[in-house]
């Protein structure tokens, strides 16, 4: 065996999170306060996101599979109803679909842009259809032209999974924005961390009521209004909700990575070119490029890896990578390749194909922006080497 790349007790972990003093002082601020639960800093960082996005109403949450699952509710999903997404996503997409009591109906990506193809989408409509739910893939925009008016012509509901894209953009507008509501993800490898956290983005001021309520039991706080001027404030709870919100611990580390969300952008962007450049030459498929008037996260940098061209599959690329002591990820295998779903809904990977050639060649190179250049330099370098590109 060769020496790795990286000495073992130097592991290059995937995803770790950039946090600055900023946020290690805020989070202290909040303990110092007592204010441990939903508070002042969940309401700052609910308008610091909402202006960011250009967005009308921000609401908070404790995930984005939280946010998913409250966007289906509040889009008014009942049993029967349908719900077209893509097979190139995390499970908690689907599962958000399904917790709503709806059922998914899966539409096959673009080669190319790993995103949802508005063709199949509009295969995919029945006369059950309510709903689109589109996952702007690695931080890549979706064509949102052609989602967009199909969802129009066909009366149907568009929810963003955002998490991948919150610097995302298309056509100078910002990702989330489009559908109905756009639901983000503050999770640790996530371009904004807060450890866990979500945020769900609407213009409907409606849903965003809804919304609030349902992420804190069901519980109005517009009933409070009633009892304000005679002493005590009774709640009442409206509908049965859930314990979704966020708390200013949370929101103490959203606000402060929100401030250096640029910055970290174009550190990851810039590792991104450097990857382009430096791996030019191997056997393996490099993302497409960025698409005129679009803004590309920049969230994931994935390989697609042939076996036939690579000489190595897949999953010993996985093995190599790993021996050379560097982490990398999987995203993802496609939804149809998990047991569950095929039982439940009798779906087959190759119902999908190219969701499921993606899900069985993608490897995701670390994009942190906590990496040094020398860590940069280290993931090239073992991955021409397992490559075999010297
Ligand atoms: C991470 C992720 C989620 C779930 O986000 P959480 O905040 O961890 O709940 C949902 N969809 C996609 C595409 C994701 O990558």
């Amino acid at each position: 065996m060769s020496t790795p790349v990286r000495p073992h007790d130097d592991f290059l972990v995937f995803g770790a999170p950039a946090i600055d003093e900023a946020e290690i002082g805020e989070v202290v601020d909040s303990l110092r306060s007592g204010w441990l639960g939903t508070g002042p800093k969940v309401a700052r960082f609910e308008a610091d996101f909402r202006q960011y996005k250009s967005a009308e109403f921000a609401v908070a949450v404790g995930s984005c599979t939280a946010a998913l699952h409250l966007s289906m509710l509040a889009a008014g999903l009942a049993p029967g109803d349908e719900v077209v997404t893509t097979p190139m996503t995390f499970c908690a997409t689907v599962n958000a679909i399904i917790h709503a009591g709806a059922t998914p109906v899966l539409a096959d990506v673009d080669p190319v842009s790993m995103n949802i193809d508005p063709a199949a989408i509009e295969a995919a409509i029945s006369g059950r259809t309510r709903a689109v739910l589109i996952v702007h893939f690695a931080g890549r925009s979706c064509d949102m032209d052609g989602i967009c008016k199909l969802c129009e012509r066909h009366s149907l509901t568009l929810i963003e999974d955002c998490a991948h894209a919150i610097e995302t953009t298309w056509h100078g507008q910002p990702a989330g924005t489009f559908g109905e509501l756009g639901c983000f993800s503050f999770y640790v490898t996530k371009n904004v961390c807060t450890g866990e956290g979500g945020m769900i983005l609407t213009a409907n001021e409606a849903y965003a009521g809804r919304l609030k309520t349902l992420a804190l039991h069901g519980m109005t706080k517009d009933a409070w209004k009633r009892f304000s001027d005679e002493g005590h404030r009774h709640y009442y709870v409206a509908e049965a909700g859930f314990k979704y919100n966020m708390t200013d611990i949370q929101a103490a580390l959203g606000i402060h990575q929100l401030r250096r969300i640029e910055k970290n952008w174009q550190r990851r962007q810039s590792i991104w070119t450097r990857y382009q450049e430096a791996l030019a030459d191997v056997p393996a498929t490099r993302p497409a490029a960025v698409e005129a008037e679009t803004r590309h996260a920049c969230h994931l940098y994935t390989l697609l890896i042939d076996e036939a061209a690579a000489g190595i599959s897949r999953d010993a690329f996985l093995d190599g990578m790993t021996a050379e002591n560097i982490g990398i990820g999987v995203h993802y295998l496609s939804i149809p390749e998990h047991p569950y779903y095929q039982e439940r809904f009798s779906w087959h990977p190759d119902a999908c194909p190219a969701a499921r050639r993606i899900g069985r060649q993608t490897v995701s190179l670390p994009l942190s922006p906590a990496l040094s250049d020398a860590d940069v330099d280290d993931v090239i370098t073992a991955t021409r080497k397992v490559l075999g590109a010297g």
